[in-house]
Parts: C-alpha cells; structure tokens; sequence
C-alpha cells in the first residue's frame, strides 16, 4: 500500500490547533502520557502472552527511552501489543475518547466565559483530562509513530505535523511494539518547553510522574566512571574512562504493597495523578491490607471532583484495576466493586487468584466477592473519617458524589445502614447539608419520624406548602432533589428506630395541642364538610379526594398521596424509563383558616349550586400543583381560570374602565 495522506477529524484539528499553540505550562506531561500509553499496550501484550506465548518477546517487556541532541529527536518505543493499521486511524487519527470530545466542550465553554483565569482553566482541563497521545504536539513539530501488531507481518508509519493532515504508510519493524519518535520543538524554558534530549531532564520526569509504571522505562546513559587501583582507590592523573550503560529511571515499586508507615502523602498523591491523570491531590487515600482466608492489598482514592463521565457508567474505563501478585490483570471495575462506588480510582492486587482468571469467573468467585466487600467496608469506612474529621472535604466529597453513593440506598440493603450514616441532606433548619445522624440527634423527643420532602430542585421543596406547619411547629424536614432519593426514598427505610415518613403521604397530625382551635372546629364542621363534598364533585375526574389539612398554616390548598402512593416525580421517572405505572390521583387538602376558603364556605353558604364554586375549584387545585413545583396537565385551561377569576376581581374593585381612559391628567406620582 503506497502512502495515503488523510485528514483528522474537525475535533482532533481543533484539540491539536489548542496544543500546538497551548499556553500550559506543564508541558512534560507527553512524556507520561506517552510512558502510559506504552505501559498499557505491554500490559495487554502479557495478558494475551498468557494464553499465546509465542507473541511475548524474547527479553523483557520495557519502554526505551532514546535522545539524539544533534537531530533533536526524542524516541518512546515500547515492545507492546502494538497496532494494526486499522486501529492506527482508530485510535490516533479520531478522537476515540469520550473524554477528548468533553475536554472540548468544557474547555470552549470556559473560553465563551473569557476573561482572567482562561490559561488556568484550559491547564486545569488539560490535566483533568489527560489529553494523551496528542499532547505531544505541545513540545514536537513532527511525531511520527511506527507500529507493529503482535502476530502480525507488517508495521504502519503514521506522521503528522499537527496542521490537519497525517499520512499512513506501509514500514518495517523487526518486534511487534510501537515506536514515537519526537522532533522536538527548541526548547523555551519561559514556554515550560525543557530539553528533552537531556537524559537528567528525562529521568526526573520519569521520576516524578512514572516511577510507578510496573515496566522499567530504560535508556542509554553515559556516565563518568574513575579508574580505580588494585585497592579500589581512583588512579591518580588518569581521567575516568566513560561508560554506556543501560539506565532504568523508574523503580517499579508496587505502592499498594508497602505499609501506610513507610509511605508519604506527597507518594499516594503522586501515584493518584498517575493513575487518575488528575492534577489536584485526592480527598481521601484508602490504603488496606485483608488477611486471611484470602489476602489482598487494596489503595483507592477518593478523586475530589466528578468526571464528566460518572453518569455513562459504560464509559468509565480507567477506576479501580485489578492486579494479581503485582501483575495488571484488567481495568474492569464493575467486578470489584458496585455501581455506587464508581468515582473510585485505585488498585486491588489479590494474592491467590491465578494470572489467567476470566470476568466470567471472577464474577462467581468467593475470593472476588469478599475482596468486594472488604473495598466497600474500607471505602465507608473513610467516608465516615471524612464526615467525622474534615467537614469541609465532607461537603466537597458529598457535593461531586452524593447522589451517586445515594444509588446504594435503592440497590444494596447489605450495607445500607452504614450508608444512611453518611448521607448529608439539607433541610428546614439550614442551608448547609447536615447529617442525618445529627438531624435524629437533634429530634425532640416525642417525635415519631423523620421527616423529609423530597422534590425536583430544592428551591420547590423549600417553598413547599407541606412545610407549613412543621416549620410553626418547629420540626425540622428533610429536603431531597435527586433523582435517585425518589428511588430509595419508596423503600421507607427506618434509621436508628425511626421511619422516613413523606410530609406529603397520609395525614399528618404533629397534634395542635389547642382546646380551643378544636372546639372551634367542631363548630364549624357541618359546614365545612358540605363545602368538602361540592369540592370533591368537582374534582372528582383530577383528584381521590378533598379532606381538611394538618399541615397547612398559611397556603390556602396542597396536594397529598396516600401513604402507599407513588410521588408524581417517581411516576413521571418511571414513565421516561419506558414503564407504565398506574395514574395515581392524589388527595387535595385545604386550610379552613384561610381567607380564601372562609369565602368559599360564605358562597357556599348562600348557594351550594352556585357555578362560581366549580371554577374556584379548579383554580384552588391548579394553584397547589404549582405551589409544589408541579406540572400543570392543561396550562392552557389553567390560565383561561385564571384570566376568568383576575377579570372577575379588577372588574369588581376598579372604576368604569372609560373613565381612566379618557382622562388626559399625567400620571399620579408619589405624593398625589
Ligand atoms: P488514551 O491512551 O487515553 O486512550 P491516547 O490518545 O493517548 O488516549 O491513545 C489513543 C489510543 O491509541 C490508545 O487507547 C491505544 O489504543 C492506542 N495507542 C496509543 N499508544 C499506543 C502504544 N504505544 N501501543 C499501542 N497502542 C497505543
């Protein structure tokens, strides 16, 4: 195949236009994007050497390193599983990563924004998410990659200058593995740009961003030896002799298997931005030793921001990988640990699984269900250090991942009860979310439940009529808006003995401890239940039922659901996911304390026919949807009552419309 030049896709011109010209200063990260890229390609190399030994090369698995200062030319080359030409324009020449194309997004939303800080934020973006193999363009002007698929004949030369295009060509390659080589940009110290011929520069790069990297990342070095004497002493007047010699710059050191003792913060934090390619420091470090029955050494990390992708669980790749005896087995977290878990990173090495071990097994393995178990327990574990120690990372951590730890309250009744230990809600008391401990700690004694609204966003919940006379009462609510609380919520969990109970299911009766409001009550009732009964005859196609409020202070109506009842939002949810509940009619209840429902009883009173009580009625029952954050079922109609209802009033309490018109006096001001 004669050479093909072909053009990158308008996403990959656009991230390579922002490296070729990126203003971030960090700009030795290639070097660790390219030392990862290569440590995953030998990687999947020794898992396939495992059932095919013949594709293994004959020496080690490594990464080369190899500088030419006079060409200016740096050389990454790995003996891995390499690529085929197919998965050349694949992989290099469209962006494959979901979180390429968010980088984008994310980052052209910050440039809209402009001002001060854009450098900042596109650098934050750039590390947030490790933008790969096209970071290279920050320091080269020229890259040209070959490459040879394990098994295969042929090897493919690939080339681009980072201007759009990039050409494919037929090459030769004795071992199968891939080779970059650089041709490097002067070096600019102002423009964060080293020199990257220089084996010091190199080694502390390595050093400092991958000298975890389970595969020694090797080069040529020349160093200055002494001659030495017979008693080992330097010979006198004679120059030391120059040696080549091979160099691993990294130490290989499994992190995960030496004791929390013996390793710094600086060391975890490091192994995390290696792992995670996140530039910030965790908010938790969860390093673990089980044994046993079964041993295995476990460090995760809590990352301190959500990625963009934690909502596609599909396409999370890179969380928690397992590794065998220090060997990387696979990057399939969903076999370690649960959906609810899933903002982890880290490392679980498990020391009696065999090399060979398949999903399909260790998704039926005692060992890996144990192992499971002991992550989760040590994961909530540090949580509850969190809540308990570090309010602040508490709130951060529960901000970028509460609702997700929340989905093991609807899925896992194993460790439920230490869930709800963790949660944080904000409710009638504060804006701040509190614990719920703190909240059952702070009930009055007398108090059956715990209380709690949930809704679509806090502010509906917040100004929700349900609320009323819990707030006169003092009795403070819960609030929950995510999605996922209507899910758990349906399950009415009990937390240390008491029950979440919706302050708008069933009757509330927080006792008003009033003789004389109860006698007053008793006076009243005939004709309160006679008005109930024209209510419900109006609204008997919208609602099950019209009954007097325990919960109402200061809003004339609310809508309520029996105890059993789904939510409306649970109904609409399950509805988008395609299934189809019931229609639930909900209960209306109303305050007889309010004005509006005293004149009704007064029109009532005189004509229980009259038309008035129905578009009232309806008027009564549109307002408390709205009210609750609801959704109206006829808008149109809705505001037709409305008009109806607003014409009624001006027309009874303003003068002859005429008159206004007419007159040619200015405009009353203030003082007249
Ligand atoms: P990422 O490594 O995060 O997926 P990159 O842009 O760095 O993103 O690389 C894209 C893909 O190209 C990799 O996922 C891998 O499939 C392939 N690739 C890159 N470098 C190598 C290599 N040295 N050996 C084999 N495949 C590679």
């Amino acid at each position: 195949m004669s050479t093909e030049k072909r053009t990158f896709t308008a996403e990959v011109q656009e991230l390579l236009n922002l490296m070729v010209h990126s203003l971030y200063s960090q700009k030795d990260i290639f070097l660790r994007e390219l030392v990862s890229n290569s440590s995953d390609a030998l990687d999947k190399l020794r898992i396939q050497g495992l059932s095919d030994p013949n594709l293994l090369p004959e020496g080690d698995l490594e990464i080369r390193l190899d500088a030419d200062p006079e060409a200016r030319t740096l050389t990454i080359s790995d003996n891995g599983i390499g690529m085929g030409r197919d998965e050349v324009v694949r992989d290099i020449g469209t962006i494959a990563r979901s979180g390429s194309r968010e980088f984008l997004t994310a980052l052209k939303a910050k440039q809209d924004a402009g001002g001060e800080g854009t450098a900042a934020a596109t650098a934050d973006l750039i590390g947030q998410f490790g933008v790969g193999f096209y970071s290279t363009f920050m320091v080269a002007d020229r890259v040209v990659l070959t490459t040879r698929r394990a098994g295969a004949d042929t090897a493919t030369r690939w080339e681009s200058t980072g201007d759009g295009t990039y050409t494919l060509d037929e090459a030769a390659r004795p071992q199968a593995g891939t080779t970059v080589v650089l041709h490097l940009k002067p070096a600019d110290e102002e423009d964060g740009r080293r020199d990257y011929t220089d084996p010091f520069v190199l080694r502390e790069i390595v050093k400092k961003h991958s000298d975890f990297v389970a595969h020694p990342i090797r080069m040529r070095v020349e160093r200055q030896e002494p001659v030495l004497d017979n008693t080992g002493q330097p010979v006198k007047g004679v120059l030391p002799k120059t040696v080549v010699e091979d160099e691993t710059f990294n130490s290989m050191k499994a992190i995960w298997t030496r004791s929390r003792g013996d390793v710094s913060d600086d060391e975890y934090h490091e192994f995390y931005r290696h792992l995670s390619h996140d530039w910030h420091d965790p908010l938790a470090t969860i390093p673990a030793a089980m044994e046993g029955a079964f041993n295995a050494r476990i460090l995760l990390f809590i990352p301190p921001k959500a990625p963009f992708d934690l909502y596609h669980r599909e396409r999370i790749t890179k969380g928690v990988q397992l590794y065998v005896k220090r060997v990387h087995i696979m990057d399939d977290w969903k076999v370690l640990l649960p959906e609810w878990l899933r903002f982890l990173k880290g490392v679980i090495d498990c020391e009696d699984l065999s090399l060979n071990v398949s999903r399909e097994i260790l998704q039926h393995d005692r060992q890996v269900k144990s192992i499971r178990n002991f992550a989760i327990k040590k994961t909530l574990e540090a949580i509850g250090k969190l809540r308990k120690d570090k309010p602040e990372s508490m709130r951060t951590f529960w901000r970028e991942f509460g609702a997700v730890l929340k989905e093991g309250l609807a899925a896992d009744g194993e460790h439920r009860d230490r869930l709800l230990d963790l949660i944080l809600c904000a409710t009638t008391h504060g804006d701040e979310p509190t614990p719920l401990a703190d909240y059952v700690d702070r009930m009055a004694d007398d108090q059956q439940h715990i209380y709690y609204l949930a809704g679509t966003s806090l502010d509906a919940v917040r100004h929700s009529p349900h609320l009323e006379s819990f707030t006169r009462k003092g009795v403070e609510v819960l609030f929950f808006a995510d999605p996922v609380d209507e899910f758990w919520l349906e399950r009415e969990l009990t937390y240390r003995d008491k029950t979440f109970v919706s302050v708008t299911k069933g009757e509330i009766d927080l006792g008003t401890g009033d003789a004389e409001d109860e006698k007053k009550d008793a006076a009243e009732r005939p004709q309160l239940d006679s008005l109930l009964q024209t209510l419900r005859a109006h609204l008997q196609d919208d609602v099950k039922e019209v009954r007097v409020s325990g919960r109402l202070t200061d809003s004339p109506a609310c809508l309520v659901g029996d105890k059993d009842d789904l939510s409306p939002q649970l109904e609409q949810m399950m509805r988008q996911l395609g299934q189809d509940p019931p229609k639930t009619k909900r209960i209306l209840e109303i305050n007889p304390e309010h004005p509006f429902i005293g004149r009704l009883a007064a029109i009532h009173a005189e004509n229980t026919r009259s038309l008035k009580l129905r578009t009232y009625a309806r008027l009564l029952h549109g307002q408390a949807i709205l009210a609750e954050g609801g959704t109206l079922p006829d808008p149109g109609a809705y505001s037709r009552i409305v008009m109806e209802v607003a014409n009624e009033a001006v027309t009874a309490g303003a003068p002859p419309p005429r008159a206004a018109i007419a007159t040619n006096d200015p405009a009353p001001s203030a003082s007249s």
